[in-house]
């Protein structure tokens, strides 16, 4: 194993890998696993014989042994009917990260996080043998799948508007649900006192999460080596931070020169991180969320700095859309792009249509397509659709 401490974001304090924890004991930041580069970089040649994908980068995970259902590897591809339709001046690839194991790009993280649970589990350190995590929907179902694998017995609390489909994947995985009153702050918060008060296992966007979920900013230096820009979702930030360390490791270990410029897109009844970036100022939570794209209505979002931080160093942008031009992307990805994704996977097309006119001509643009449309009702730029046809009709009333 490679992992050389943890290592607090914000007051830069160092603790033992060995050591069970999910925030900073001194300032209740976030924290993240350092490796021990000069070393891996040694073994890490033999990681370019491997075939892409999740594993093909496994000792940069800090798990000798990932918890698989076959998550990575998704499809890149460019879509010139999209690029078409859209007057790009650009060439609009499209990372098919919905082609996961349950519809969303949550499993690469899990991955990671449930292999890491299990292990701090059965060495003792992890008495209780049941994982709690707060989640809008797709990282539930993610890691009921997952723990699933791993026979680790999970409780998921959603917040309300979390969609019936999702809550269904979830049982349907065998874990417990909760729907709980308020938005994904309050979900958090309710998990977070489960495990300080009954010492349940943490689930969610901590630190080994980010360890699984960069991996697809490996694979996306795999597959479009010159890509210019990476456009991501920001929910918790998780994502595009990830994205940004996991690109950042290959860079240090000299596997990658030039990194893509990362871009995050909110929505604008959501977008703590977006409004802070674009004005240059501190980010401050938004109280009362709200948008379509639920999968990205974290208000206090627990990543938003080092979001902001990748965009800044990667010198990109960040953007808000409304839920009018998030459904309208997804419109156009559904009818022209043969991609059926929920509103919170069209966000980024959503930010690259409205960022369009600033974006380089002949860059290579990466959209991140995170999450299946199955997961939740369609709605469309119109409302929901009013036109399937019911059966008995002859065929000249079609028509
Ligand atoms: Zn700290």
């Amino acid at each position: 194993m490679f992992e050389k401490s943890l290592l607090c974001y914000r007051c830069g304090s160092r603790y033992p890998t060995s050591e069970l924890m999910f925030r900073c004991p001194e300032c209740g930041s976030s924290l993240e696993v350092e490796f021990d580069y000069p070393r891996l970089k040694r073994r890490m040649r033999a990681c370019k014989d491997r075939p892409p994908g999740h594993m093909r980068y496994a000792e940069l995970y800090p798990v000798k042994k990932p918890v698989t259902a076959g998550e990575g590897n998704t499809p890149l591809i460019r879509s010139k009917a999209l690029e078409r339709k859209l007057g790009l001046e650009f060439e609009l690839w499209l990372k098919m990260e919905y082609q996961n194991p349950t519809g969303s790009f949550k499993d690469r993280g899990s991955s990671i996080e449930v292999a890491k649970a299990l292990r701090f589990m059965d060495s003792g350190k992890q008495k209780k043998r049941r994982a709690v995590c707060a989640s809008t929907g797709n990282m539930g179902a993610s890691v009921a799948a997952y723990s699933g694998i791993a026979g680790v017995p999970c409780t998921i609390f959603t917040p309300a508007d979390a969609s019936a489909v999702k809550l269904e994947q979830i049982l349907a995985h065998g874990a417990d649900v909760y729907r709980i009153k308020g938005d994904y702050a309050a979900a958090a918060k309710m998990v977070e006192s489960a495990y300080k008060e009954y010492g349940l296992y943490l689930l969610g966007d901590y630190l080994y999460r980010r360890e699984g979920t960069k991996s697809v900013g490996f694979e996306i230096m795999d597959q479009l080596p010159g890509a210019d820009y990476v456009v991501e979702p920001i929910g918790n930030g998780t994502l595009l931070s990830a994205t940004w360390k996991g690109m950042k490791e290959l860079r240090t270990m000299g596997f990658a020169r030039k990194l893509p410029r990362l871009a995050g897109i909110q929505a604008s009844g959501c977008s703590p991180v977006a409004r802070a970036f674009m004005k240059g100022s501190a980010i401050r939570a938004d109280k009362d969320p709200h948008t379509v794209a639920v999968a990205m209505e974290c208000g206090d979002p627990l990543d938003g700095q080092r979001a902001y931080d990748a965009m800044k160093e990667s010198r990109g942008f960040s953007a808000s859309v409304t839920d009018k031009q998030i459904l309208s992307a997804r419109e156009i990805l559904a009818r022209r792009g043969g991609i059926f994704t929920e509103p919170a996977g069209a966000a980024s097309l959503a930010g690259v249509i409205k960022s369009a006119e600033h974006i380089e001509s002949g860059s290579r643009v990466v959209c991140v397509v995170t999450g299946h449309g199955l997961k939740t009702p369609y709605v469309g730029v119109e409302g929901s659709p009013k036109d399937i046809g019911r059966g008995r009709r002859t065929l000249a009333r079609f028509f």
